[in-house]
């Protein structure tokens, strides 16, 4: 096992501003604890509002020639920093599992998908097309195109300290803007780290700017209140994503808001049930369940539960407990102490109001923000673990009988992010996934995050996409020219 000195050896702590390497202005740090030890294993400069200004001053200042820049050009710049990611992918891995807990096979999977979200939007960097037409009525002729909507900033959560960076850097890029990034302040290292790479993949200095902060409401209001800011990317809590829609109401500053979910997770009597648990292992267990689309809620419908839950069961109580940065373990502490202790409170709320552990149930005592996966039966409809978010490995089963009962229940919440189908009937399928208020739907599939698919969702779970085509979209303004000759 590699320990922490040698892991973080080459990674800078300190402010990137403009090509350069700063400390705040202040002098300011703050720590970054190891959540398998709660040991402190790096100290990080901590931008104060005039870092943050200066940040975007340089992002302003690179902002005409990076979107000069022909298209190809930046889409082979960003192209570059797909192949070097890939080429250091078992460092980074190693970062992001120091700094946020999760298992190194976890921490893998999220660097090929973070460097994904590079590859396609190199090629996407080409395909900013626009359209001509003659006006039907008026006879004029109407001219599309798109243009960089200006200085983008973003700011990241701690739970994929890569791939929410790179979701939003890549398609900035592609589009010509340049950006501004407040990395989670749990988990800024993997951002850090990735700068270097940046560099050298040849993205001009002042087009990324790296700004952690312990102040992150003061300071992100105070570059939201820049008149030179034109979108704010944000992936994080419904809680927060409210603020940021306020705050960048002033400027009017174009919003794309990734936020909270509450997954429901639903397996008809026709699913094929090794299938079915194979997919749950998958969207409630990457991650150890610290995931915006994992499955939150379980409707297992009756003829087949019993059979699911034994099996799930099963396979929850084998998985391996540990330091994820050990090769074998398959679940990694928590990120922090109020992370687990919602854990446990939304557990032992459950259980007060009827649910049956099969399994886990207690947080593991020691050193460590460990909580063990946890299997919940016969789970009350309006428990709290069933209405919030548990951001944990805890699978929270409901038994339904009748279809139509069970949409009104995985409609009823404020979230629709993701949701999973699983049946052998596709028209039933396909029938159910179009009544499901959300914004993604997997059918007889346990994982939908896809660079080349448009993540996002409806109600309080955000507003834009990320992905996709409609991923760049976010970042581009839309101009029309009505010409006569
Ligand atoms: P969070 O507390 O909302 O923080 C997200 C980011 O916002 C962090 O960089 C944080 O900085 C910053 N922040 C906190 N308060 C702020 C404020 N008042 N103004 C401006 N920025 C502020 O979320 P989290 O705990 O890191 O992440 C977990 C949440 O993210 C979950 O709800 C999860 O569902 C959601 N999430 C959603 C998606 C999606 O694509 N829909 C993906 C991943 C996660 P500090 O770290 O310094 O507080």
């Amino acid at each position: 096992m590699r320990v922490a000195t040698e892991i973080l050896a080459d990674v800078p702590t300190n402010l990137w501003i403009g090509g350069r390497w700063v400390t705040a202005s202040d002098g300011s740090r703050f720590d970054i604890e190891d959540p398998a030890t709660q040991t402190k294993i790096a100290s990080v400069a901590n931008a104060s509002v005039q870092d943050c200004l200066a940040a975007v001053q340089a992002a302003a200042d690179a902002q005409k020639s990076w979107e000069n820049q022909t298209p190809r050009t930046r889409g082979e710049i960003i192209r570059k920093a797909y192949e070097l990611i890939m080429l250091e992918s078992e460092r980074l891995a190693h970062i992001i599992t120091l700094e946020n807990g999760k298992s190194l096979s976890d921490a893998r999977g999220e660097i090929a998908y973070a460097a994904e979200f590079f590859r396609w939007n190199a090629e996407e960097a080409v395909r900013l097309n626009g359209y001509y037409v003659k006006a039907p009525s008026s006879g004029a002729r109407i001219l599309v195109t798109h243009k960089p909507a200006g200085i983008a900033l973003l700011i990241t959560p701690w739970n994929f300290p890569a791939a929410m960076a790179t979701r939003k850097i890549g398609p900035a890029l592609a589009a010509g803007c340049t950006v501004v990034v407040k990395p989670a302040s749990a988990t800024p290292l993997t951002m850090l780290a990735l700068i270097p790479i940046l560099e050298k993949a040849g993205v001009p200095a002042g087009v990324v700017n790296v700004v952690p902060s312990r102040s992150s409401g003061v300071v992100v209001n105070a570059m939201l209140a820049d008149l030179r800011v034109r979108v704010v990317s944000f992936t994080g809590s419904t809680e927060v994503g409210r603020e940021i829609l306020k705050s960048a109401a002033h400027n009017v500053v174009r919003p794309a808001l990734e936020l909270g979910g509450n997954a429901p997770f639903i397996v008809f009597d026709d699913a094929n049930v090794d299938a079915a648990v194979d997919g749950a292992m998958i969207a409630k267990m990457r991650n150890m369940g610290e995931a915006c689309t994992a499955a939150n809620r379980f409707y297992i419908q009756a003829g087949i539960h019993d059979e699911f839950v034994k099996k799930l069961t099963a396979r929850m109580s084998a998985l391996k407990i540990g330091n994820g940065l050990e090769n074998d373990v398959a679940v990694g502490p928590l990120v922090n102490a109020s992370t687990r202790n919602k854990v446990v409170a939304l557990v032992n709320d459950a259980v007060k109001q009827g649910a049956t552990v099969l399994t886990g149930g207690s947080a593991l005592e020691g050193i460590g923000y460990f909580y063990p996966p946890t299997v919940l039966i016969n789970v009350p409809k309006d428990a709290a673990i069933v209405i919030e978010e548990i951001f944990g490995p805890v699978a929270a089963i409901q038994s339904f009988i009748n279809e139509e009962d069970m949409i009104k229940l995985a409609n009823a919440s404020e979230y629709g992010l993701a949701s999973y189908i699983y049946t052998d009937d596709m028209s039933k399928g396909l029938r159910v996934a179009e009544q499901l208020e959300s914004g993604m739907v997997g059918l007889n599939r346990g994982l939908v995050s896809d660079p080349a698919a448009p993540f996002g969702g409806v109600k309080q779970s955000g507003i834009g996409r990320e992905g996709g085509h409609e991923g760049l979209m976010e970042f581009l303004e839309t101009q029309y020219v009505s010409c006569n000759w």
